[in-house]
């Protein structure tokens, strides 16, 4: 059979990056066996969940390229599936209404760090809970779960995992006010959807064996399940906001390549057992195996993330990415063919496209700042009399190609016997405003040559 697995956001906030982790997971594991991916947006917290949420987790979702298979599922159309679910669990007697206050529960759960439902209402006669019910008392609708024995099942991820039944108590399926709970509802749509696989964070562990008493009480088969070890900072924390950014949108927004992310995602707690780690979605569907997922919680590492980075921004089309680079920065539009050029040069040199672009910026004018550390480090008193020279040298070229330039600083430099430190250091800080960056021939050739010389004659008077 083949799998089908879902991916259920609660639209509470953005898609951050555990939910995008728990998202590729399903997906790369489904798709490897030719299975279908779904998504089932669980808002049935009225309050918390919110239009915009869902909206912006979707568009991460597709910006990621990770489409889901079948019309998308909401919780909150599914109201009457929950009640016909509890109404056949009442009937079988599997669950109970339960009519304890709230202080008398309060009173049980006073000095005790764990509250355990002692059964209360487990064994009352058919009468007395009809005179409940006649009189209206407000009532919460409890599992009837087993007093003996274990739940056990066997993780894809953590191997078999059990929990003594006494450890679970008849817990609350729906609330007084009628509202199932999550576990309920969860249960509910996975069987509806036809879910094989349930694969989810590491957090959700708690929940299983409660969902698995709730199948049994349904008479339905359980589904595979997985959990997913949590995503830790370089703290070793949980990762959170602390962090740095969370949301997927964050790191579109700062320019970053959807199979960069997942790549990295994918990454976390898996390696391929080869040398190689960059892959694009295809090759992750045909190499990623959920089965060898450690079981330690992964650090989310800045620096290496980055690096996969540019190994994926090296890989990709100059042409495409400058579509990307115009959307950021529309100057970027005005010289095609020069654009194109600066891509070519920066992309092997640069993390995410707005880095690409905050690293380009002399490009477009002259720099506005100069480092004063490096000024000072290559801008020698004898300096501004080596640029003037330069200058006039230069001046004569009417070829204005890097391959030209090059050749004529290589006879400056032997003429002179000036080395490179004194000559084309200062002259990078005066074109680019930094010392770091591609091959200076091929940035005077974009820059130009009036450019480049003005540039030299304004670092002249200024520095
Ligand atoms: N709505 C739950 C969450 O966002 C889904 C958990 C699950 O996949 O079962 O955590």
């Amino acid at each position: 059979m083949k799998p089908r697995v879902r991916f259920a956001p609660s639209p509470t906030g953005q898609l951050h990056l555990g939910g995008a982790r728990t998202a590729l997971s399903n997906f790369l594991f489904t798709k490897s066996q030719g299975g279908s991916f779904l998504v089932r947006i669980e808002d049935t917290d009225l309050e918390r969940s919110k239009t915009e949420h869902t909206d912006q987790i979707c568009d991460s979702l597709k910006w990621l390229g990770l489409h889901w298979d079948e019309e998308m599922a909401y919780q909150s159309e599914n109201g009457s599936s929950y009640e016909k679910g509890l109404d056949s669990l009442l009937e079988s007697g599997k669950a109970y209404r339960c009519f304890a206050s709230k202080e008398e529960l309060d009173d049980i759960r006073e000095g005790s760090d764990s509250f355990h439902y002692p059964g209360i209402w487990r064994d009352r006669q058919e009468k007395e809970i009809q005179r409940e019910i006649d009189e209206g008392t407000p009532f919460t609708i409890r599992l009837r779960t087993p007093q003996t024995g274990n739940t056990e099942f066997n993780d894809l991820i953590y191997g078999s995992i059990t929990v003594s039944n006494t450890e679970i108590d008849d817990f609350i399926i729906a609330r007084s006010d009628g509202s199932p709970v999550y576990n309920f509802t969860n249960v509910i749509d996975d069987q509806a959807m036809g879910i094989t696989h349930v694969i989810r964070g590491e957090d959700h562990v708690s929940n299983t064996s409660k969902q698995i008493l709730i199948y049994e009480a349904l008479g339905h088969d359980t589904p595979e399940f997985a959990h997913l070890p949590m995503i830790l900072g370089e703290d070793k924390k949980r990762l959170s906001k602390r962090h740095g950014a969370t949301g997927v949108d964050e790191y579109r927004r700062s320019g970053y390549q959807p199979g960069a992310l997942l790549n990295y995602l994918a990454l976390l707690g898996w390696n391929p057992g080869t040398e190689e780690e960059i892959f694009d979605l295809d090759e992750l569907v045909n190499k990623f195996d959920l089965g060898k997922v450690q079981k330690k919680s992964a650090v989310f590492d800045h620096k290496k993330f980055n690096w996969v980075s540019s190994q994926h921004l090296m890989a990709q089309d100059s042409s495409d990415l400058l579509e990307n680079v115009i959307e950021m920065d529309p100057r970027w539009g005005e010289d095609h063919d020069r654009s194109l050029r600066m891509i070519d040069l920066m992309k092997p040199r640069s993390n995410s496209l707005v880095d690409l672009i905050d690293r380009s910026g002399y490009l477009f004018g002259k720099p506005e700042e100069f480092n004063e550390a490096e000024l000072a480090k290559v801008w020698k008193e004898d300096t501004p009399g080596i640029m003037k020279d330069l200058g006039t040298r230069l001046e004569p070229i009417s070829d204005w190609a890097s391959s030209k330039l090059e050749s004529r600083f290589k006879e400056f430099m032997e003429e002179t016997g000036l080395g490179f430190g004194r000559v084309m250091r200062p002259l990078r800080l005066a074109l680019c405003g930094s010392l770091q960056g591609p091959s200076l021939f091929e940035i005077m050739e974009l820059l130009g040559k009036d450019e480049s010389l003005n540039r030299i004659n304004y670092a002249i008077s200024e520095f």
